[in-house]
């Protein structure tokens, strides 16, 4: 496929005119005004303080208006910081009644352009602004004609399509740059080529998108100008030589992976010189460190490759160990011509591989590569590596264009299928994380139609063209990943490859698996699964759904199939017999699946439930409960059926499948729908027989609530059902009841699937030990101490010197009288010392919410900003903004613990209000806490010293950070178990005392000089 045409550049004089020039002639192209409203952002109360519109055409900016407005509330600190508007520049303002009718007035009915422009509509319509103009956002108009920009924030659309920058968060300018990035992006429209745009309109508008109208004047626009010649190439024709007389992938230009005949293990001496700090790796690498402990982990690495071991090892911070491991890996690989897979368990681990220490290492080997080390050894000189995703990450072309054809299209599928055709341009992977959709998107059920087009989990017709011609993006990963020395994968497919063999992953005999310490988890999610009512119901609609004039799915469709074809008549009457017979069967199917998960509400609206957990573990207790059995007679009512309609399934599949080729219609299609069918239906039944009437010993089972899901349901459908059981609430009726399960252990299943077939696995994290003890994680993941080595590689920063652990004596208990109080008082009384620079770790949001509300105040009267995860934004934006500024203070949950890394001065003090202990209700973990003997000692403890130790490991990133860690939670130093905390860290310097001592100790050991600062 060709690119996409280069980004415009602005048109020499396009646009950017300023206030004062002469009065231009009355414009003929068409009129757009961008809006942008600046605001306080307070947590509850949002006020306008500043308002800009821009009258401009695609020639020139006609006219500007702006205007500050007074608030009625003062300006938060952030917010002034954030626009440089204080509340002196306010005070003569005017009020908005004032300014709203000047707005309007110069808006009149032109079309709105904004950068997320329904925010400020909704700001101005909460003041009393009501505007029903057209209007087009550049957010959303962005995220379709460039699909691959990592953010899609106003600065940076206007970066890439070169078209210049403002003084961001200020109105007039970003009214102004919001016109000329709009510009841009009609030119990008402009360069389709006219049955494209034809195809864009046509989307478009069974989308009720609103681009819908910009896309037909475009192409009128350009048929008068071209008189209906195109524009570059079709992107539409291309598709069609794709699916029809494309090229086949030239031969040759793929490099394969051969085994090799070589029995020469690594040198590990070798690999080592090489790094030695006057070696070749350190004059290649322009900001190498020499790192013992790197090496230390590289050799054991390195004998684990050529012992064919199990090895763990813990690498501190910093220890490089990314890179101590990829080179024996890509070393052993290059010279055996095998594969060595590497899993993570989170999308940065995976994009810090993929997009940056693996192109590094690729260009210094490249540089150093095949140049003789000490003894003679090498290094190769160049590797291949590819990251690989599960087959629903994929587009499936031959989905794409049968839905494509399809002349009535949802809305929601016809917005994708726009986005899809633009993006189609340009993606060399069929990737869906190269797509961001917005959250509107997501709202018209756009995942749900993704799920229609992406290559799903099962098999693909033998008649599809992509597969034969070598197009298919599953297909083109599988091939890269064959041919690739290191795969990339995360550890969802990983274990998902280990249990369904996915098809992805080719044989591999080398693993390493990095953030080891989630693998548990991952494990316990994939080899669980969910019965829900709304999968059950999919699955009834796939067969019959309900419609106005009758149903439609795959019954209503098969007659029609054999009919038309050339079916023998026999099959013909069977088939269609089998259908009509089901037909009544799936409407009682679908109530008696509503009347199951009824009575589940009712029967778990009369037990208690806590704000925060809304599970319950269904133990022997809870199916003694004489309310339980009306649950197992409403689940016996609907097996029965589910049954008939999985015998009558299987009966109908082997009369299709007996046909020869050929003699029905969509016989492949129809093949593939009744295996998914039988498959869903068999995994519903089963599933829900365990959970719910004849337990696995080995299982966990629980219900669970959950808030209403809306688009993101999976009932894009219909709207939910009422409830059929007097007296059921609609609140209970409108939540969503969903039964699970889980494995007891995973560590047998690991050890037997995942680490037995391999001949090398390393294990590797930052987190692996208790109190200096492998023990805890390898006995969870089922590896036996006398199948492996483990190593722990110290972190090469000198904690002492850097790291000040403060734990303070006199707090109560966390859930005492006073715990609550003495923690806002330390956390202000520490951050007005340190001037912010702050993270504060919690273990739930409702004690994040109210510590939140409590400081915030106080802290912004002292001139220190405070941002709280999912009250200021998500965690991306609050760390990118906590990087950049000082003196901010920022409050995060679970994913704070791990995902932040903020190297200098800006991170300096860290808080861990609480120890992150589990919350016993947790089904999983109450269940597996019964088999221990002090679960407390041996389960629960383990556990969080594990979260405790990532928590700690956000305070120093670099061997020049210095920082203050204050522990809250006085139990580390009241209990027995608290030493196992503390004992688990580096060796930093650890100091107790009261509360009140802290704010000036930090600020003391922050002004104190700290490591060696690199010039
Ligand atoms: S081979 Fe399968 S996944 Fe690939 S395009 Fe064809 S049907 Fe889709």
């Amino acid at each position: 496929m060709s690119p996409l045409p280069p980004p415009s550049r602005p048109r020499p004089g396009a646009l950017p005119n300023r206030p004062g020039a002469p009065s231009p002639a009355p414009p003929t192209a068409p009129i757009y005004v961008a809006v942008d409203v600046e605001a306080t952002a307070n947590e509850r109360n949002n006020e306008i303080i500043e308002v800009a519109a821009v009258i401009f055409t695609s020639e020139r900016i006609l006219e500007r208006w702006t205007s500050f407005v007074r608030p009625l509330r003062s300006v938060p600190l952030g917010t002034a910081q954030l626009t440089g508007i204080t509340n002196a520049m306010l005070q003569a303002a005017p009020p908005f009644s004032s300014v709203a009718p000047q707005l309007r007035a110069f808006i009149k009915r032109h079309p709105i352009v904004g950068q997320s422009v329904e925010f400020d509509l909704k700001l101005l319509a909460a003041q009393g602004l009501v505007l029903d103009n057209p209007v087009y956002d550049t957010y959303e108009l962005a995220t379709l004609l460039i699909p691959d920009l990592p953010v899609y924030s106003l600065a940076r659309i206007a970066e890439r399509l070169q078209v210049g920058t403002s003084q961001e968060h200020r109105a007039l300018g970003d009214c102004e740059l919001t016109a000329a990035v709009f510009q841009a992006l009609l030119d990008r429209i402009a360069e389709c080529d006219l049955e494209t745009l034809g195809e864009l309109t046509r989307l478009a508008e069974t989308g009720q998108s609103p681009f819908a109208r910009l896309f037909r004047q475009v192409q009128r626009e350009k048929q008068q100008e071209t008189s209906g010649a195109g524009v570059g190439a079709s992107i539409l024709q291309q598709l069609r030589a794709q699916a029809g007389g494309g090229q086949s992938e030239k031969e040759g230009g793929v490099d394969l992976l051969y085994l090799t005949t070589s029995q020469r293990p690594l040198d590990t001496r070798a690999l080592l010189d090489t790094f030695r700090p006057d070696g070749p790796f350190a004059e290649a690498f322009p900001h190498y460190e020499h790192r013992p402990q790197q090496m230390e982990m590289l050799g054991s690495v390195a004998e684990a490759f050529n012992n064919g071991e199990t090895l763990l090892v813990e690498a501190g911070t910093g220890t490089g160990k990314s890179v101590a491991y990829l080179v024996p890996a890509v070393a052993h690989a290059v010279e055996h011509g095998e594969t060595v897979v590497v899993s993570t368990a989170t999308i940065a681990l995976q994009d810090q591989l993929a997009k940056k220490d693996i192109p590094d290492l690729q260009h210094v080997l490249a540089t150093i590569g095949g140049a003789p080390a000490a003894n003679g050894a090498s290094l190769p000189a160049e590797f291949r590596a590819t990251v690989v995703k599960g087959r629903a990450n994929y587009l499936c072309l031959y989905r794409w264009f049968k839905l494509r054809g399809n002349p009535s299209l949802s809305p929601a599928d016809a917005r994708l299928m726009l986005r899809l055709l633009l993006w189609l341009q340009t993606t060399d992977t069929g990737d869906v994380g190269e797509l961001r959709f917005t959250d509107d998107e997501r709202r018209s059920g756009v995942l749900q139609a993704w799920n229609r087009v992406n290559a799903g989990p099962d098999s693909c017709p033998s008649s599809c063209v992509f597969q034969k011609r070598g197009q298919c993006f599953v297909q083109r990963a599988r091939r890269a990943a064959e041919n690739a020395h290191v795969v990339i994968v995360n550890h969802a497919l990983l274990l998902s490859d280990m249990t369904t063999n996915s098809g992805v992953l080719p044989p591999y005999e080398h693993l390493i698996v990095d953030e080891a310490h989630h693998l548990e988890d991952e494990a316990t999610n994939q080899l669980g699964y969910a019965f829900e009512r709304a999968t059950v119901l999919n699955f009834l609609n796939q067969l019959a759904e309900p419609h106005a004039d009758g149903p439609r799915g795959l019954l209503t469709d098969l007659p029609i199939r054999v009919r038309t074809g050339k079916t023998p008549a026999d099959v013909q009457t069977d088939v269609t017999r089998f259908c009509g017979d089901l037909l009544p069967r799936i409407d009682e199917t679908r109530t008696l699946t509503i009347a199951l998960f009824d009575r589940l509400a009712v029967f778990l609206a009369g037990r208690p439930q806590t704000e925060t957990d809304t599970r319950l573990r269904i133990t022997q207790s809870v199916r003694n409960d004489p309310g339980w059995t009306d649950v197992e007679i409403a689940w016996d009512e609907l097996s029965l059926p589910l049954s008939i309609i999985q015998q009558s399934l299987t009966s109908i599949f082997e009369q299709v499948y007996r046909l020869p080729d050929e003699t029905m219609q969509e016989q492949d299609e129809t093949l593939l729908a009744l295996t998914r069918a039988l498959r869903v239906g068999t995994d519903l039944r089963v599933g829900a027989a365990a959970a719910l009437a004849e337990p696995d010993p080995d299982m966990v089972y629980w219900t669970e609530i959950e808030g209403q899901r809306g688009g993101q349901s999976g009932q894009h459908h219909a709207p939910p059902e009422a409830s059929l059981i007097p007296g059921v609430a609609a609140v209970e009726a409108s939540r969503t009841v969903s039964v699970k399960a889980a494995p007891l252990h995973v560590g047998a299943t690991l050890h037997a699937d995942l680490f037995l077939p391999r001949r090398t696995v390393v294990l590797t994290s930052a987190t692996m030990t208790t109190d200096g003890s492998f023990d805890y994680l390898s006995s969870r993941l089922g590896i036996e101490p006398d199948e492996s080595t483990a190593v722990a590689v110290d972190s090469p920063f000198d904690y002492r010197r850097s790291a000040l652990l403060y734990t303070v004596e006199d707090m109560p208990e966390p859930n005492r009288p006073g715990y609550q109080k003495g923690l806002q008082d330390t956390i202000i009384g520490l951050c007005e010392a340190t001037r912010g620079r702050a993270l504060v770790l919690f273990t739930s949001y409702s004690a994040l919410q109210a510590t939140y509300r409590a400081v915030k105040p106080i802290l912004e009267a002292a001139g220190i900003i405070v941002l709280g995860q999912r009250i200021d934004g998500g965690p991306r934006q609050l760390i990118e903004r906590f990087k950049q500024h000082q003196e901010m203070v920022l409050f995060g949950t679970s994913s704070f613990w791990e995902g932040v890394d903020v190297v200098g001065d800006a991170l300096s003090v860290l808080v861990i209000t609480k120890l992150p202990f589990k919350v016993p209700s947790d089904p999983v973990f109450q269940a597996r806490s019964e088999g221990f003997v002090e679960p407390f000692v041996e389960f629960a403890v383990p556990q969080a010293v594990l979260q405790f130790r990532q928590g700690f490991g956000r305070l120093i990133r670099s061997s020049t950070d210095r920082g203050v860690c204050a522990v809250l939670d006085s139990r580390v130093l009241t209990k027995r178990y608290g030493k196992t905390f503390l004992n688990s860290l580096p060796g930093c310097t650890v100091e107790k005392g009261r509360s009140i001592e802290l704010p000036a100790r930090a600020a003391a050991w922050l002004a104190m000089a700290g490591p060696e600062r690199k010039q």
